[in-house]
């Protein structure tokens, strides 16, 4: 069976081509034949029959479009990928360039209550190349350059540890896609083993933790996977990850209705974070199937203000594609829906 191209970091690639008894510094020339040039087959490179047949090897294999939404600042995808499973991915048109949301998974099992995502079972992990798919589908599509990256769609990340990794690596290549390291943001409901493992393999890219409550036992009831790792297991590990990467964390917290987004709540999210070099992004809540509710604008605004008072550096995300139901959380992958 044929590999898949896109699956390939720069130095897996080396190790295949020094296997074959070929000079790995070809691993260069065909990133920028694939990402940069958009060559369509490995013809196109001038290299010999003989490397030619080497490189049959692989397969460029590109997700399916099966259906496209534009909403002007937003935009989404669906995804058929090559075993009939669906996948999503958005793309957002923001000041700095263009930004695309990446799914890891087909489904998620984390289970966070207040997440449509997270409202289908996994079924199974996408491989780096399915994710890279998304990005070369976004482009293609859009006819765009990608300036960003957030790997905040469908699925846990660091359930898909290996293939999040090779995926960082392929696409802030300097001779492929070159996304900025600045600009690709993995984040994770805070599994606090990997997030040790992201700050000791150096993936050169920001983390930011999904919080979403101030302590405990809302926590919990908002997402089971602080029953395995609770609040400050997963604040000790981004601190490890700042200290080892020199890079701040964010935490992201989404403003519920009435559940987690009261001054009590800022004042005490506020103490949990005190000492500690954190930045916090607020996110105002999208509605979608779940019993949970968007706060008032005046709600958001003074919970930013409460935060600041006490010396939190806060900001509160700019909403995208809600109306297309592309906005965090809202991701679903159903064909027959939306
Ligand atoms: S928020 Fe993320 S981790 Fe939680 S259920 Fe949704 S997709 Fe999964």
């Amino acid at each position: 069976m044929k590999m898949n191209f896109y699956d390939l970091t720069v130095d897996k690639l080396k190790e295949f081509l020094s296997e074959q008894n070929e000079n790995p510094s070809k691993a260069l020339i065909l990133f920028d034949g694939i990402y940069r040039k958009g060559f369509k087959d490995f013809g196109q490179f001038g290299f010999s029959e003989r490397v030619v047949n080497k490189l049959s090897a692989f397969k460029l294999d590109m997700p399916e479009v099966k259906r496209k939404l534009d909403g002007g600042d937003a935009a989404k995808l669906l995804l058929k990928l090559s075993d009939g499973n669906f996948c999503e991915t958005v793309l957002m048109r923001q000041k700095f360039g263009n930004c695309v949301c990446v799914s890891t998974q087909v489904g998620c099992n984390m289970g966070c209550k207040f997440c449509r995502s997270g409202m289908l079972r996994k079924q199974r992990n996408l491989s780096a190349g399915e994710i890279v798919g998304q990005l070369m589908a976004i482009s293609k599509e859009f006819s765009c350059r990608i300036d960003g990256v957030s790997v905040m769609g469908i699925g846990e990340p660091f359930d898909n540890f290996s293939a999040v990794a090779d995926f960082c690596s392929i696409i802030t290549e300097d001779k492929g896609l070159a996304v900025s390291r600045r600009k690709v943001t993995v984040s994770t409901c805070g599994i606090v083993p990997k997030i040790k493992e992201f700050a000791e393999i150096k993936a050169p890219v920001s983390l930011a933790i999904s919080l979403h409550a101030p302590n405990d036992k809302l926590r919990s009831m908002l997402m089971p996977i602080n029953k395995v790792y609770p609040i400050k297991d997963v604040l000790d590990a981004a601190e490890y990850y700042s200290q080892k990467t020199n890079k701040r964390v964010t935490l992201e917290y989404i403003l519920l209705a009435g559940i987690n987004d009261s001054e009590a709540h800022a004042k005490e999210l506020s103490e949990l974070i005190r000492g500690r070099d954190f930045y916090i992004n607020l996110i105002p809540y999208n509605e979608t199937d779940t019993e949970f509710k968007k706060p008032s604008y005046d709600v958001v605004d003074n919970f930013c203000r409460v935060l600041k008072e006490n010396g939190v550096v806060a900001t509160k995300r700019k909403e995208f594609g809600a109306e297309l139901k592309a906005a965090c959380g809202q991701l679903a992958s159903v064909y027959e829906d939306n």
